[in-house]
């Protein structure tokens, strides 16, 4: 085959097997290629070769010896996981100075499901400090490049890992997705991102970040890949008690656009509003005419709470971020700045430890809750929250799925946001109300707009409906084609 980092995930473990491909000889592929061309991207903090290599050559042994890859559904394929998620003997760091020298003692649940399934962990991707972010330029270290335009960001906070799948740094990776960290990068990156419903994935070594919202979430070139990355990472764990108990659908891919005859797919008016980019408007107007020439019925419908979810989010996740980043105090985890007392210690650590927006993000969350303050804005959200859900429950009353744009905007030029919170925050003003309804969501590539840069679809579906969606997600891909690579390397 001529270059091997064009192979896709799906078929990987089943070349394998047959021996047509070794498992080492694809894993060197992967590590020649991102050590010739991540210096101008910037997708991983960390390659692991060893341990890539290592994971690669367990499973050519396997193959040498005549043993069946049969339960290794991930036999040989290259996966890189965002730094947030923890991995044995391999520093994680959150794209963080705080835990800069942080070498977890165990694997995630979602780690140790992707070794169990024969995975080979190429590395650690970048993100915005503590997934704080929508354009990777939060990282404490540096920027991660949209390998469709260096010059712009991959989206964010799961940047690293949308742009190592973009680039072929790596066959699939894995993102954490709280307000859109998976979908809104897939769709800048010109990839298929997945949020799974909240405690569909366990979050068992996710560093967490808002505990009510944050979902380990697959991310892949195709549909087909992110659903056998999916298969791979959910289900139930009890080390999460968060983490649904109920088992796992198999998403059925044999339908092609047939899935979408006689679906009804809503689309609420308020996500084609102010703020939405000409481009994004005409490829995702454009997709939904494809859909419906396909069979599907397009009902127009009313989310009437969705303009909350902006504030909503900026009041909760800030709260839960506040309190998850207590620990974070030079006593147990990671970084430890001295001064003449405890109190000059803790404030010292924290003050060095943490970038400006995640200062930002502890000072409003610390506010929100503070003795006075705390029912007339977290109380609120808490209570606003249950009418964004409401929405989705009723919409799925009267549709399959909805569709909507991923992101308001194209990729964004590096810099330009990163002075102004807000008009980063609106980043993710699509992705912000699935994820405070909980149910699960996916982006998929709706072609490339005017400007020659990926547009993301995205489509959710009820609580615990991924293989339905997931089903839905291919029927519209397969109907409106891949975007293809970069043509940057
Ligand atoms: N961009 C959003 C934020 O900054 C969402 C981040 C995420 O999903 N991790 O909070």
């Amino acid at each position: 085959m001529a270059d091997l980092t064009t192979l896709d995930a799906s078929s990987t473990p089943r070349r394998i097997a047959a021996g047509e491909l070794g498992a080492t000889e694809l894993c060197r592929a992967f590590l020649d290629r991102t050590a010739a061309l991540d210096p101008s991207i910037g997708a991983f903090l960390r390659v692991d070769a060893e341990g890539a290599l290592a994971s690669a050559r367990s499973i050519d042994a396997r193959v040498a010896r005549g043993d069946s890859l049969d339960g290794l559904p991930l036999a040989g394929v290259v996966v890189a996981v965002k730094d947030n998620l923890s991995t044995r003997g391999l520093r994680t760091t959150c794209a963080s100075r705080m835990l800069a020298e942080y070498v977890p003692p165990y694997d995630a649940h979602a780690v140790e499901r992707l070794r169990a399934a024969g995975a080979v962990i190429l590395g650690k991707t970048n993100l915005d400090e503590f997934a704080m972010g929508s354009s990777t330029e939060n990282s404490a270290f540096f920027p991660t490049r949209n390998p469709w335009d260096r010059a712009r960001t991959p989206g964010g906070s799961s940047g690293g890992s949308a742009a190592a799948v973009a680039a072929r740094f790596s066959q699939v990776a894995l993102g954490s997705d709280t307000g859109g960290s998976v979908r809104q990068p897939a769709a800048l990156s010109g990839v298929v991102g997945l949020k799974p419903t909240y405690g569909r994935v366990s979050r068992w070594g996710l560093v967490a970040f808002a505990s009510s919202l944050d979902v380990v979430s697959p991310m892949g070139a195709t549909v087909e890949d992110v659903a056998l990355l999916y298969a791979a990472i959910a289900g139930a764990d009890a080390r999460d008690a968060t983490c649904a108990l109920r088992p796992v659908e198999r998403a059925d891919l044999s339908l092609g656009p047939e899935v979408l005859r006689g679906l009804r797919v809503g689309v609420p008016r308020e996500y084609f509003g102010d703020g939405l980019d000409a481009d994004v408007a005409s490829r995702v107007r454009s997709a939904l005419d494809a859909i419906e020439r396909a069979g599907a019925q397009l009902v127009e419908l009313s989310m009437p709470h969705t303009r909350a979810s902006l504030a909503t989010y900026y009041v909760l996740a800030p709260a839960e971020a506040s309190s998850n980043l207590a620990r974070f105090d030079g006593v147990r985890y990671g970084l430890r700045v001295e001064a003449d007392d405890l109190r000059g210690m803790y404030g010292a650590t924290r003050d060095q430890g943490f970038g400006a927006e995640v200062k930002l993000r502890i000072l409003l969350g610390t506010f929100s809750l503070s003795a006075g303050y705390a029912e007339a804005f977290y109380g609120k959200a808490q209570r606003v929250r249950t009418l964004i859900a409401r929405d989705f429950a009723e919409a799925f009353a009267k549709v399959d799925v909805l569709a909507t744009p991923t992101s308001p905007t194209v990729a964004f030029p590096l810099g330009e946001r990163s002075g102004d919170p807000l008009s980063m925050y609106l980043a993710d003003v699509c992705t912000l109300p699935p994820s405070l309804a909980g149910v699960p969501a996916v982006s998929v590539p709706a072609g490339l707009g005017a400007s020659g840069l990926p547009v993301g679809l995205q489509l959710v579906g009820p609580l615990f409906s991924e293989a339905r969606l997931l089903a839905v997600a291919h029927g519209v891909e397969s109907l409106l084609g891949r975007v293809g690579a970069p043509s940057w390397s």
